[in-house]
C-alpha cells in the first residue's frame, strides 16, 4: 500500500488541508482500474469505516500477489468539511464559505480535458481545488465508487441508467435493498465522472458505457457506523472487486440482485405541509399501500385541531426517513420507491439540493 498526501492550501494564510491517498498497484495491466472514496459529505462515515476494513483485506491480498487492477482509495475525501464546526455541530454537507454542496459543482468536462483539471489550481478556492483533485483521480479509473449515507436509510445506490443493469453485480455484492436509477443530469461527483466518459468525443453522447461504472452508494443512515456492519460491507465490496477481476479470489460467487430498481421519477418525496413535531407511524424498509398513514405532524401542541396527518400517495417501499423530529414547512420526511411515476413533477438531476 503506497500512501501519499495531497496538500490543499487554505484560503487564509497558515492553513492547509491534508488528504491521504492509498494506492494498491495491480499486476495485470488489462484489469480495470478502481477509484473509491468516502465521506465527501464529511460527516457520512459508514464508507470510511468500510474502507478501513477493506484496506486491511487489500494489504493481505497485496502480500499474496492477488491484486490485479490498480486501486486508489481516499477513505475520507473531505478534510475541509470535517473541520467545519459551528456552535458544537458539524456542517459537512455545505462549504460554509461558498454555501455550495460539497457534492455539487464538479466540473463537467470531456475525458480528454482531464489534465487541465490540475492547471493553475492556485487561482481557485480550497473547496474547488479539492473537487478538482478528487475528480482528477477518479477519471484515471474505470470503476468509480463514491460512498455516502442518507439520514435514516436502507442501503441503496444512485446508479445512472447508462450503467444498468451491468452494475447489478455491485448491488448484489453489497446486498442493497434498493437501487435508484438516475438520469445523470447533475454536477454531483458521480455524474461528473460519467459525463466525462459520455462526452469523451466532443459533440457526441456515448451511452451505455460497458466496462465503466460511476456510482453513489448510500450506506444506510448517518449513525449506521458499527464494526460488524462495516466489515460486512467491506466483504461485499471485496466480492464486487473479485467478480470484476480486480482482485483474485476464486471463492467468491455473486448471486443475482433481487431488489427493486426505481427510476427517480418513481420516488415519492414525502414533504410536510406545515412545521411541527413529527410522529412517524411507519419506518424504513416497510412497504406501504396508497392511503396508509405515514406521519402525524403536531402543528399546534395541546390544541384540539393541532395535528395534520400525512398519507402515502401510492404503494411503495420506504427507503429513507428524516432523523429530525422538529420539521420545517416543506421539509422532506421520506423517500418512497414506487412502481409508478410520482404525480409531482421532478426537475432533472438529483432528488435533493
Ligand atoms: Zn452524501
Amino acid at each position: 500500500m503506497d500512501v501519499t498526501e495531497i496538500v490543499i492550501e487554505g484560503d487564509t494564510s497558515g492553513v492547509a488541508w491534508r488528504l491521504p491517498v492509498l494506492k494498491f498497484s495491480g499486476t495485470d495491466k488489462s484489469a480495470a482500474k478502481v477509484y473509491i472514496q468516502a465521506a465527501l459529505h464529511a460527516g457520512e462515515l459508514p464508507g470510511t469505516a468500510l474502507l478501513h476494513f477493506l484496506c486491511e483485506r487489500l494489504r493481505t491480498a497485496e502480500a499474496a500477489g492477488a491484486i490485479k487492477g490498480d486501486i486508489v482509495i481516499v477513505p475520507h475525501a473531505n478534510p475541509i468539511g470535517a473541520a467545519q464546526s459551528l456552535f458544537g455541530g458539524m456542517e459537512g454537507r455545505f462549504d460554509l464559505g461558498s454555501r455550495t454542496n460539497f457534492n455539487r459543482d464538479f466540473p463537467l468536462i470531456a475525458l480528454g480535458d482531464r489534465p487541465k483539471l490540475l492547471e493553475r489550481l492556485e487561482r481557485l478556492p480550497a473547496a474547488a481545488r479539492l473537487k478538482r483533485q478528487l475528480i482528477h483521480m477518479a477519471l484515471g479509473a474505470d470503476l468509480v465508487i463514491d460512498l455516502h449515507c442518507d439520514d435514516e436509510s436502507l442501503q441503496y445506490a444512485y446508479i445512472d441508467s447508462a450503467f444498468w443493469p451491468e452494475a447489478s453485480d455491485l448491488a448484489a455484492a453489497l446486498d442493497m435493498e434498493a437501487v435508484l436509477l438516475s438520469d445523470g443530469e447533475s454536477s454531483a461527483f458521480e455524474e461528473a465522472v460519467s459525463h466525462a466518459w459520455k462526452y469523451e468525443i466532443s459533440g457526441e453522447k456515448r451511452q451505455p458505457l460497458p466496462g465503466k461504472l460511476s456510482v453513489t452508494v448510500e450506506l444506510r443512515g448517518t449513525r449506521d457506523v458499527y464494526p460488524e456492519m462495516a466489515k460486512k460491507d467491506a466483504d461485499g465490496l471485496w466480492a464486487f472487486l473479485a467478480a470484476r477481476g480486480i482482485v483474485r479470489d476464486d471463492t467468491v460467487s455473486l448471486g443475482a440482485f433481487a431488489g427493486p430498481a426505481f427510476p427517480l421519477d418513481n420516488i415519492e418525496m414525502i414533504r410536510t405541509p406545515a412545521a411541527g413535531t413529527v410522529l412517524f407511524h411507519r419506518n424504513i424498509g416497510e412497504r406501504v399501500e396508497r392511503g396508509d398513514l405515514l406521519a402525524t405532524i403536531i402543528t399546534a401542541p395541546g390544541m384540539p385541531d393541532g395535528t395534520i396527518d400525512i398519507f402515502a400517495p401510492q404503494a411503495g417501499l420506504i427507503v429513507t426517513r428524516v432523523s429530525d423530529r422538529l420539521v420545517r414547512r416543506g421539509a422532506d420526511l421520506m423517500k418512497i420507491g414506487c412502481d409508478a411515476p410520482s404525480s409531482v413533477v421532478r426537475k432533472p438531476g438529483t432528488l435533493e439540493d
